[in-house]
Parts: C-alpha cells; sequence; structure tokens
C-alpha cells in the first residue's frame, strides 16, 4: 500500500466529484487539516472513514487502496492482494516476529483457582439477596518477559482479575503469586507500599502530573523506592532514547503531544523496574495511530527492558501484539492463544476466529488450557 499514490488518486477524485478540500471535510466530519494531509500523503484516513469516503469519492474500497480504478475484470485478482497489504499496513510492519523463549523463563505471576465472589442486594418488594461469581476458579501462570492480554465481553470479569493481581481488591478463594509472594496475604495497610515496590500501571488517562517536568514526573516513580539522585539520572536518559522522549525532558506534559505523554507514562511505570506491568484497556481511548503507537511501546518495554506486561483489553488489533491471549466468559478463562512465532497478521487472524468460536456458545468442545 502506497500512502501517496493513494492520497494522489484521493485528490484526484475529489477533484472529479467537484468538492473542495473543505466540502470533503465537512461531509466527513473532520478538518481540512486532515484532508490536506492524506491528499499529501502524510497520513491515512482512520478506519471509521474508509466506508464513508469511498461512497463520496464513488469508489470501492479495494480501489482506495490500490491507489487506481480497477477494471471491472481485474477486480477478483487485486482485491486479496490488496486487503493484505491493508492488513499489514493497518497493524503495521512486523519488527520483531515473537521472541524464542530463553531456557524456563522465570514465573512472575501465579494465579491458582482464583475466585472473586460479590454479594449484590436488588432492589424489589422484597431485597433480595444473589450472589455473583466476577471471577470464578482462575489459574494461570506468567512467565517473566512476555505480554499477555486478557480479552472478553463486557462483564466477564477482567477488571476484577486484574484488581485482584493488583492488590486492590482480596479474592474470595485461591492464591495469587507475585515473584513467588502471596499477595492474598498482604494486609490492607501494607498495600499500597507493595503495588509501589512491585507493580508498575498504566491508565487510560496516563495520570500524569501537571506540575511536574516530564523528567520529575518519570523520576518519582524511583524516588518513591529511595533510589539515589545520582543513579536517577542515568536510569532516565537510557530509558528516555529508548522510548523517545529524550528530546522533551524538560518540558510540561501539556506542552507535549499526546503520544510523548503516553511514552512517559510507559517510562513511568517501567523505570523502577517493577515485577510487573498492569494495563487495563490502555488503547481505550486512543485514535488507532496512538494505539500503535502505545502498542509498539509495550513490546520495546518487553523486548528491551524486560518487562512483564498483562494487559486487557476488547481491541483485536491491541491483542495481535501479545504473546498470549486469555478468553474470560463469565468470570472463568474458557480458552487462550499463543502466538508462538506467528507473525502478527495470522496471529490476529486467529484471536477473530476464536472470538467467533466464543461467542457461538460451543462449549461442548471446551478446551483445557494448559496455564
Ligand atoms: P469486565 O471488566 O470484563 O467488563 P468486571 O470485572 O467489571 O467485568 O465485572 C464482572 C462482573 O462482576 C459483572 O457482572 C459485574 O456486574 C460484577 N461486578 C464487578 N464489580 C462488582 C462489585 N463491586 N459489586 C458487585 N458486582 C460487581
Ligand atoms: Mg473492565
Amino acid at each position: 500500500m502506497n500512502q501517496i499514490r493513494i492520497g494522489a488518486f484521493i485528490s484526484q477524485r475529489r477533484k472529479a466529484k467537484g468538492l473542495t478540500q473543505s466540502q470533503l471535510a465537512e461531509k466527513l466530519g473532520i478538518t481540512d487539516k486532515a484532508v490536506s494531509k492524506w491528499e499529501n500523503g502524510r497520513s491515512m484516513p482512520d478506519l471509521s472513514l474508509f466506508m464513508p469516503l469511498c461512497a463520496l469519492l464513488d469508489i470501492t474500497l479495494n480501489e482506495l487502496f490500490a491507489g487506481e480504478c480497477i477494471p471491472e475484470g481485474k477486480l477478483k485478482d487485486k482485491a486479496d492482494e490488496v486487503l493484505m497489504s491493508v492488513i499489514t499496513n493497518w497493524l503495521g510492519q512486523d519488527k520483531c516476529e515473537s521472541r524464542e523463549c530463553a531456557a524456563e523463563p522465570q514465573t512472575v505471576l501465579e494465579v491458582v483457582n482464583v475466585s472473586k465472589q460479590y454479594e449484590t442486594v436488588s432492589a424489589g418488594c422484597e431485597a433480595e439477596n444473589h450472589s455473583v461469581f466476577a471471577v470464578n476458579d482462575v489459574s494461570f501462570q506468567i512467565p517473566h518477559g512476555s505480554f499477555v492480554g486478557i480479552m472478553g465481553a463486557s462483564g466477564s470479569g477482567k477488571t476484577t482479575l486484574l484488581n485482584l493481581i493488583a492488590t486492590i481488591d482480596k479474592p474470595t478463594n485461591g492464591i495469587i503469586r507475585i515473584s513467588g509472594q502471596n499477595i492474598v496475604d498482604i494486609p490492607e495497610e501494607d498495600a499500597a507500599e507493595f503495588r509501589r515496590r512491585h507493580l508498575g500501571f498504566i491508565f487510560q488517562e496516563y495520570n500524569l502530573l501537571e506540575t511536574l517536568t516530564i523528567y520529575e514526573n518519570i523520576a518519582l516513580a524511583l524516588t518513591i523506592k529511595e533510589i539515589s539522585k545520582e543513579k536517577i539520572h542515568p536510569m532516565i536518559q537510557s530509558l528516555s532514547e529508548k522510548l523517545d522522549i529524550s528530546a522533551i525532558l524538560d518540558k510540561f506534559p501539556y506542552e507535549v503531544s499526546g503520544g510523548q505523554r503516553l511514552r512517559c507514562a510507559c517510562a513511568r511505570a517501567i523505570v523502577a523496574d517493577p515485577d510487573i506491568i498492569l494495563a487495563d484497556e490502555p488503547t481505550g481511548a486512543l485514535d488507532s495511530h496512538a494505539a500503535r503507537q502505545l502498542l509498539d511501546t509495550f513490546s520495546i518495554l518487553c523486548r528491551e527492558c524486560g518487562a512483564t506486561i498483562l494487559m486487557v483489553t476488547h481491541d483485536v488489533m491491541a491483542a495481535s501484539y501479545c504473546d498470549r491471549i486469555l478468553f474470560m466468559k463469565d468470570g472463568e478463562i474458557r480458552t487462550a492463544l499463543n502466538r508462538d512465532r506467528k507473525s502478527k497478521q495470522t496471529f490476529f487472524a486467529d484471536i477473530l476466529k476464536k472470538i467467533e468460536w466464543m461467542e457461538g456458545e460451543r462449549y461442548d468442545v471446551f478446551e483445557v488450557i494448559n496455564p
């Protein structure tokens, strides 16, 4: 897929339809600048705009991606070729294939027969007590250095499970070990200290402190760990080079772009070398470009900084960056998928198939997962 060619094609079709850039932008509910960027080949329309754009320019989706009008006869030949290049482009090039695991990586997180039952009182003539298993007898392990995703429909128990691992909530049954320590035993008053020392969090809103510079925001995670000033400086320097934020360390969060803020939040989550980084729907509020940036950063954190990441997501694109996906339904982990050495594109297709299978309710062929 050639972005410049597509841009030129959009421009040509727009003019053929007698539209100015502003008129096209207005019809699509976007800025003139966005249209101009596409036409210069500097960006691609967001996924959500593909169909309305094609309708306005009176072209097919295949023609849009081919950057030319395709004669009827050739349509079929071109279709597969174009579609594959779209998927590749959308997901990005597979720079780093799934790693070959070193012999026996250490287990960072171990979840053993964990359940969480909530008592709920439903209003009515007579108040009735119900209990729901938000998490129901879940077991799995996460080895050091892996990037694991949890997928499942809304209400399937993903956030509850993450909160149990984050020591924010306590399980009704089961054991959760982080680097060998059973966190279920940690008294409430020690939980905050445990989180600071052992866990990293990435929130949707990034939670950067606006009155501190980017450098100070990252350093904050280290001062909590009582690391000396002399050691902090080189740690932040080397990490910010990896995440491409060296040039903005002295700026305040409001002075930098969304993507840079995001990378700063990632730097802060990883700098103190937590045992595991937890992220709940981190791409939920992002456009596709920013989401890809974040996921590329996660991959760098795992591959180059030895981070272990557990991410809840319902976005297949985000999930395709993971090494392993756990699929939840009604509080249970129903099945799992390993990326192994598959490309991101193949893994993406596998995840889609698995979701289809989950939604098909065909649990009679229940797969036993191998934790
Ligand atoms: P997800 O993150 O997958 O959308 P949740 O973990 O938030 O799912 O919720 C799983 C189930 O547990 C839902 O049925 C939800 O209503 C219930 N639940 C979650 N938190 C509570 C709570 N504090 N009290 C009672 N029920 C809860
Ligand atoms: Mg949730």
